[in-house]
């Protein structure tokens, strides 16, 4: 027994430096593309049921390595917020987001807003929202087209420097969205006390939606706590033509989620929007 104890800590050893080491190297890679411009962005629509149309996309971070294939957001986010790259990729991100954006808006004779994911990381750099406002100038798209994604895990940072980036979105019209509603734990007060224009729900309360009464219930919660102090409400993951029809039922007037499309690279976007357009 003793044995065998020995050799399993030191495979766990073995096991963590290989995480290390993969870790280390994915950074090493990741800041490669960076520089060479190469993360790419797919694009998800956001959907009104009201009005029957596509109203906005949120820009998601693609990372398609020449040896590995596609690398998970959930992998390479967390590095490169380790890394401290994740300013360069949110960068990136957002820049090829408005270029496409303010393209397709152009194209197609609609006003889509963009939302980007910003990481609490990001935060922390004083001159993040004038960047991104000169960004969205440069493409000719209108900062108020600009929604922020932003979760808890901003909102624990220093409340003085939040509330102030916060409000500094706020002053040049851009929309501040509160991503992945409901997993965190102090929602309720940021809800009041924070420049929030929009909440959105959570894929996993959106699962099992049409097998679980009690989740209908506490959706329409959302929707009326939304309803109450005037915020827009975005049920994410929406997978099934039953979860569409029980959200229609509840008034939720915005939805995204592989039902309406999985996230594309911007030509099937564009594809898409013409498609759309034209019907
Ligand atoms: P998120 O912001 O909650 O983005 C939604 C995620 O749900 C995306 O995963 C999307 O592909 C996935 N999704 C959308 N509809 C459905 C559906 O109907 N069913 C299911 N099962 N999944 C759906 P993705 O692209 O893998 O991104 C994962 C997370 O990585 C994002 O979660 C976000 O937190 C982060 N992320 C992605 N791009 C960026 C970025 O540019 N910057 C930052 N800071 N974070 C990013
Ligand atoms: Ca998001
Ligand atoms: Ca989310
Ligand atoms: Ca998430």
């Amino acid at each position: 027994a003793k044995k065998l104890g020995k050799d399993q800590a030191q495979v766990f050893d073995v096991a963590f430096i290989e995480r290390m080491n993969q870790n280390w190297m994915l950074e090493q890679e990741l800041q490669r593309y960076l520089e060479e411009d190469a993360i790419q962005v797919a694009f998800q629509p956001i959907y009104s049921v009201t009005a029957k149309r596509i109203v906005g996309v949120e820009a998601l971070a693609r990372w398609s390595h020449a040896v590995r294939g596609n690398i998970s957001p959930g992998v390479f986010i967390p590095i490169a917020e380790e890394a401290g790259l994740i300013g360069a990729l949110g960068a990136q991100v957002m820049r090829r987001g408005c270029r496409e954006v303010a393209a397709w808006n152009e194209a197609w004779g609609v006003s889509l807003f963009l939302s980007v994911n910003v990481s609490a990381k990001q935060f922390a750099d004083a001159g993040l929202l004038a960047a991104i406002h000169s960004m969205a100038g440069e493409c000719g798209l209108g900062a108020e087209l600009i929604h922020l994604e932003i979760t808890e895990s901003v909102l624990l940072m220093d409340d003085v420097a939040v509330e102030r980036t916060l409000m500094e979105a706020r002053g040049y019209g851009m929309g501040i969205s509160l991503d992945d509603f409901g997993t965190g734990y102090s929602s309720l007060s940021y809800l009041l006390n924070l420049p929030v224009d929009e909440i959105k729900i959570d894929r996993s309360f959106i699962n099992d939606l049409h097998l679980d009464p009690r989740r209908v219930e506490l959706v329409r919660a959302v929707l009326t706590l939304g309803q109450t102090l005037g915020k827009r409400v975005v049920a994410e993951g929406v997978e099934r033509e039953d979860q569409l029809e029980i959200l229609h039922g509840l008034g939720c007037e915005f939805v995204q989620g592989y039902l309406i499309s999985r996230p594309l690279e911007s030509e099937a976007m564009n594809d898409l929007l013409g498609m759309v357009g034209k019907a």
